[in-house]
């Protein structure tokens, strides 16, 4: 996917609205447009990455301060005692946006177990 078609290109460019919570100089995080939990925003770096499979070392950094940001995000949006950060990660991790993004979640009490999909 190039960056020119990609969705969360379009957000990091204002081409497609959303609703921000955080910004800076390599990083926009915004609520998800369909919420699996009371709160739960993305996290994405705003230079293009397919997803984790392809990173490099270079992006380190963006990704440690992505991680470093999850806790802030939470307790912004109201989930102060805890969070979940979850990267799906190509076809087996059922990735569908392929811009690496985190889901941070939080704010149920506590949010259900893990993989409770079941398609
Ligand atoms: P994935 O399955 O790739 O890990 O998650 C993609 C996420 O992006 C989904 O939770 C989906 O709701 C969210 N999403 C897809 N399109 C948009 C959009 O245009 N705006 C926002 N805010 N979220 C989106
Ligand atoms: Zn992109």
């Amino acid at each position: 996917m190039s960056s020119d078609n990609c969705i969360f290109c379009k957000i990091v460019r204002g081409e497609i609205p959303s609703r921000k919570v955080y910004e800076d100089d390599e990083i926009l995080a915004f609520h998800d447009i369909n919420p699996l939990a009371p709160v739960h925003v993305l996290a994405v770096p705003k230079e293009h990455v397919d997803s984790m499979a392809t990173l490099e070392d270079r992006h380190a950094g963006v990704m440690g301060r992505m991680m470093v940001l999850a806790q802030r995000l939470a307790a912004d949006q109201g989930s102060p005692d805890g969070f979940r950060v979850i990267c799906n990660t190509g076809r087996i991790g059922r990735q569908d946006v392929y811009h690496l993004h985190l889901h941070v979640l939080g704010g149920s009490n506590p949010l259900p177990g893990m993989i409770a999909r079941s398609t």
